[in-house]
């Protein structure tokens, strides 16, 4: 694993930001052909250095290379490709049905970059997460900022040298640094802020952002439930479920943070999952080029401290000098154990069983919105009223993880997980300001709002 990245940042952070202020002001952002030149440079960067992202991860955590490539390097030139295509479309002013009140008048939306901003990023996925915010930030006009995770250094460091090559440090400029960097950048006067990460420092994120009144979006995280129905295809379920926990070792915003089970399927699907796992990592799964490590000592020691005093279903392994910990099931958890207090960003997985359907709105609603829900199930009923039921940011039915794929639909929490979303035109829309705009005619001046209004009441 790299050595992480100092807390202070090498660059003069109030000067970049002065020269990222002259840059919008010239108005150089606002002209679509320059920014779609831009974004193509950023592709062609992107693609000419797959291996050396992979190897960066790799080197940062054991991420496997099949991994990086599916939930990092392909969603964003996936991403990259599909802004391409429909900026032109994207930046036009939109003529929207005018009012009669008004009338005679053609009325329009115009977007308006908000001018600089900053993307504050985590380890997890930490090529995406920096670069995605990035993508939609540019390709809306403003000038950006990001500032990676300090605890994925070789990540962080290729991300810096990327941009360095597409683009101006006044237009786009990679800091690299730790919390210390990070306040400093708060202290500055931003037009929108991107944060993705925990809920605590979304929390002082919001806090130092707020004296300004700087707009934001805060992407954080919570405890994910996966609800199991007694009509899933248990199976099935186990296949996804074992793909969508143990992908990254488990350290997904949005991975199953807890299976609530019909108690009915539980053993089947406790024993399919054991199967699910020996036939991804084989039986020395230390060995499988296929599993990731965990990012550092400190979380490392954080979820082996969940295990003690936890019943073990499968898994439970674990080498303090690798930072490994096998997947793992747990079984039914009391919910004041630690492993059921925040939040677990790892690949420990409690089995949570009910007996009637109303003890499954206990136990989620015992934790504030979070950031996916999943249900299994054949019953279309059960799965509807669950949707409905709950707030939570995205998920899926019969899945887990995948509804990050579909760039038509927003990314994004709810309550304690977040506000706003992003991805595709979601991304444009985030860093865009929408100027509502009256064009009126001067060829007839109608008099009716104009004092004196005796008389002109009824008329209304
Ligand atoms: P984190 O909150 O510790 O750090 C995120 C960023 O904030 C980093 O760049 C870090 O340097 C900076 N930071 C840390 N402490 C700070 C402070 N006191 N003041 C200012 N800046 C500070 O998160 P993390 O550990 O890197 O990532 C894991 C968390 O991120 C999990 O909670 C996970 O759910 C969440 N997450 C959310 C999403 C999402 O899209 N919603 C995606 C990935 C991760």
């Amino acid at each position: 694993m790299a050595e992480e990245i100092n807390n202070i940042a090498a660059v003069d952070i109030p000067t970049l930001l002065s020269s990222q202020n002259a840059f919008f002001e010239t108005g150089n952002t606002l002209d679509v052909t320059e920014r779609i030149s831009k974004l193509k440079a950023l592709q062609k960067a992107i693609e000419s250095r797959e291996k050396e992202i992979a190897a960066a991860l790799f080197a940062d955590f054991r991420k496997p290379e099949f991994e990086t490539y599916a939930t990092e390097t392909a969603l964003i030139l996936s991403e990259l490709k599909y802004t391409i295509k429909k900026l032109k479309k994207w930046v036009k002013p939109q003529k929207v049905k005018s009012t009669f009140l008004n009338f005679p008048s053609k009325d329009y939306i115009y977007p308006q970059p908000f001018g600089k901003v900053l993307v504050l990023a985590p380890w997890n996925y930490p090529f995406q997460l920096s670069v995605s915010p990035a993508i939609g930030a540019l390709a809306a006009g403003n000038t950006v900022v990001i500032k990676p995770s300090e605890y994925a250094p070789a990540t962080s460091q290729l991300t810096k040298d990327i941009f360095a090559e597409v683009f101006p440090e006044e237009q786009a400029a990679v800091v690299l640094g730790g919390v210390e960097t990070s306040e400093v950048l708060l202290k500055q006067k931003w037009d929108y802020v991107f944060f993705t990460g925990s809920v605590p420092v979304g929390r002082i994120v919001a806090k130092a952002i707020a004296p300004n009144l700087t707009p934001a979006t805060l992407e954080l995280g919570g405890k994910n439930p996966c609800i199991i129905h007694e009509s899933a295809k248990i199976g099935l379920a186990a296949k996804r479920i074992v793909w969508g926990k143990f992908i990254n070792a488990g350290q997904t915003c949005i991975s199953p943070d807890y299976i609530l089970i019909d108690k009915r399927k539980k053993t089947e699907f406790t024993e399919a999952v054991k199967k699910e796992i020996n036939a991804a990592f084989g039986e020395e799964i230390k060995k499988s080029p296929d599993y990731a490590r965990i990012i550092n000592k400190k979380n490392f020691e954080r979820l082996q401290a969940m295990l003690e005093g936890q019943t073990i279903i499968t898994g439970g392994e674990t080498a303090p000098g690798d930072n490994y910990i096998a997947p793992t099931l747990l079984n039914e958890p009391s919910l004041e154990a630690d492993v059921m207090q925040d939040e677990i960003f790892g690949p420990i997985l409690p089995v949570l069983s009910y007996s009637e359907e109303s003890e499954i709105h206990k136990i989620i609603s015992h934790y504030p919105d979070p950031l996916a829900l999943y249900v299994f199930t054949e019953d279309k009923d059960f799965s509807e009223k669950t949707l409905q039921k709950y707030r939570f940011g995205g998920g899926a039915v019969n899945d887990v993880v995948v509804h990050i794929a579909n760039k038509n639909l927003p990314f994004g929490g709810v309550g304690s997980s977040g506000y706003g979303g992003y991805h595709g035109k979601f991304s444009f829309d985030t860093f865009t300001h929408k100027k509502s705009v009256s064009k009126r005619a001067t060829w007839i001046d109608i008099p009716l709002r104009y004092a004196p209004y005796g008389g002109k009441l009824p008329l209304i």
